[in-house]
């Protein structure tokens, strides 16, 4: 059957590895049914079994609202109508009957894969009173399914993926969902939509897990159970891998390993490159269990801590004395290197500060990063005084996120000093000259940056945003996902411009870890690169075989290229030719 064939389903690759084990697909919350082929002969008996569990659905459904009604009166009970509603709904009824015949699945793995699409298109629609059905529609499916499933259930597919590591399949991933994977139990994962800079890409790559984004059809053309192979060096999810498959990757799995353990053992060579330039190497950081292998990777201490996962991870904001524990455990542990903190980055596509009653149009635009804190900033005060705190055991940064211009710098100015007052008042130590910094990730900062450089100690450029600011590019809309270059010419020339107002300029957005633009990285003038631990030891290599002097001369062609094709390949060029190993 034509099942049993190897094949491959393409998408792109955003985080390194390769993966090899049973597929689970799940979308918030609700684990695919196993999948088996059928026989054509068996189509009409899975009619009846869907209509069975239909019936037995409706019948559950109206002795709820009953019990609701009696409970509650007949306006809670009518939430119940709107299920019965749903269940019959028309258009989904037609879509499974012209994806049974054409995929030959079980019944319950088409309806899944039917409603799982039909619900995202419902998470995107503007009406807020639609989107939130949503969870509606979600609660009839696992009905539906429940009704379906046999009592005693045969050890399938369902079972195999809760006894072994499996390899996730989603429609998409929120950076939340991304967070809470247990890297036991998940081995890598694939989305059907997503982008190489969304934070769930960047969460897979702390997490280790290699990933695959913005697959086509993914939910509807993989089968939970099904043994597959994901390649995140190529982008490639392998369904039903044949033998020679299996054996050429674990073959690969190998070698890549050994090349990668290779790098790792020169950790404790410095950052400097041919000519004797040296560059920071500095660690990206969103989880305490990360904590280990920055001193593995060989960091010099952390270039961006982004607390908003530590903060906004558990259930509430934790309080001044547990962020200052939890601060002060990382400065310790990669003393006598810095760490910088970056102080809470809500909002955009990351966990929301609060739940908002109205959706945002464009959150990327609205209630993000600097602007929440600003607007709290009792809670904000709590987290610079645990920052400040913490500066009196090690070496401490701190910088803030998506700063526009210099009224906010002023802000942060005064309530970092209010702090300070109140440290003092309480006789509490901390570092009085700890440095201050922004990100550079608007636009408007970069071209202001000569007259904040004035303000702050240093500069970070966030090129992950600093590319959807400038090219007008959202950076987790798979639809423009081919516009996002962070070498367009208007990225570069700003990234020019802030490096020259003078102070030190690191640079720890994603472009940072891509071993192909280094060059011009390193030719544009960053003193220092903050990259996740897993690809650091990588980063470090390449820096180690680049010549300074040569990559300026680069960079000044890159900056009077006319478009973003040319600078990248002058900077690809040269990283080739310096360290082609890496390519292999
Ligand atoms: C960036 O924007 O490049 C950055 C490092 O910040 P984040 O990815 O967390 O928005
Ligand atoms: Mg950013």
């Amino acid at each position: 059957m034509s099942e049993q064939f190897e094949r491959r389903l393409t998408g792109q690759p955003v985080s390194p590895g390769i993966a090899m084990g049973v597929l689970r697909v799940e979308a918030r919350g609700c684990e695919a049914p196993a999948t088996r082929m059928i026989l054509p002969t068996e189509m009409e008996q899975e009619w009846q079994r869907f209509e069975q569990a239909l019936s037995r659905t409706e019948a559950e459904l109206h002795s709820l609202k009953a019990r609701v009604a009696k409970l509650s009166g007949a306006a809670e009970a009518a939430i119940f109508d709107a299920h019965l509603l749903f269940l019959r709904d028309r258009t989904i009824l037609n879509k499974l009957r012209q994806e049974l015949p054409a995929r030959m699945h079980n019944i319950d793995a088409v309806y899944y894969a039917v409603v799982q699409n039909f619900m995202e298109v419902m998470r995107r629609v503007d009406d807020p009173y639609l989107r939130s059905r949503v969870v509606d529609i979600a609660d009839v499916l696992q009905r539906v399914l429940k009704n379906m499933r046999p009592t005693e259930e045969a050890p399938g597919a369902r079972s195999l993926c809760e006894q072994c590591p499996c390899v996730l399949a989603a429609y998409d991933l929120t950076p939340s969902d991304t967070a809470d994977l247990d890297p036991n139990k998940v081995l890598g994962f694939v989305t059907e939509t997503g982008s190489a800079v969304s934070h769930t890409a960047i969460l897979a790559r702390s997490l280790g897990l290699p990933a695959v984004v913005a697959v086509p059809r993914l939910v509807m053309d993989s089968r939970a159970g099904q043994q597959v192979i994901l390649d995140g060096y190529n982008g490639e999810l392998i369904l039903n891998p044949t033998p020679e498959t299996k054996e050429y990757y674990l073959a690969l799995q190998q070698e890549k390993e050994k090349a990668y353990q290779a790098l790792v053992a020169m950790r404790d060579l410095p950052s400097v490159t041919l000519d004797g330039r040296h560059i920071r190497l500095a660690a990206n950081v969103e989880f305490a269990h990360e904590y280990a292998a920055i001193q593995r990777s060989g960091a010099e201490g952390v270039g961006l801590f982004r607390t908003e996962f530590f903060l906004l991870g558990g259930g509430g904001i934790p309080d001044e004395e547990s962020q200052y524990e939890h601060y002060r455990t990382l400065v310790e542990s990669c003393s006598p290197h810095e760490v910088i903190f970056r102080t809470l980055d809500s909002g955009g596509d990351k966990l929301p500060f609060e739940v908002l009653e109205e959706k945002e149009d464009n959150p990327f635009l609205g209630w993000r990063g600097i602007r929440v804190s600003l607007s709290r900033p009792e809670i904000f005060k709590e987290q610079l005084r645990a920052i400040l705190r913490a500066s009196a055991h090690g070496r401490v940064g701190v910088m803030f996120p998506m700063v526009s211009g210099l009224t906010e710098v002023r802000e942060v100015h005064e309530l970092l000093e209010e702090c300070r007052r109140e440290l003092r008042e309480r006789h509490l130590p901390f570092d009085e000259n700890m440095r201050v910094g922004i990100m550079i990730e608007v636009p408007s900062a970069a071209m202001m940056s000569d007259v904040l450089a004035r303000y702050v100690d240093f500069f970070s450029i966030g090129t992950n945003d600093l590319t959807q600011y400038t090219i007008a590019v959202d950076r987790v809309n798979y639809r423009v996902a081919n516009m996002f270059r962070s070498t367009h010419p208007g990225v570069i020339r700003l990234m020019r411009q802030t490096i020259n107002a003078g102070i030190p300029t690191a640079v720890c957005g994603e472009m940072g870890a891509d071993i192909k633009l280094l060059p011009l990285l390193v030719g544009l003038g960053a003193t220092e690169l903050s990259v996740g631990t897993h690809l650091l030891p990588l980063v470090r290599y390449a820096i180690r075989h680049l010549n300074y002097e040569e990559c300026c001369n680069m960079a000044e062609k890159a900056l009077m290229a006319e478009d973003s094709h040319t600078i990248r390949t002058l900077s690809r060029e040269l990283a080739l030719k310096s360290y082609p190993s890496l390519f292999e």
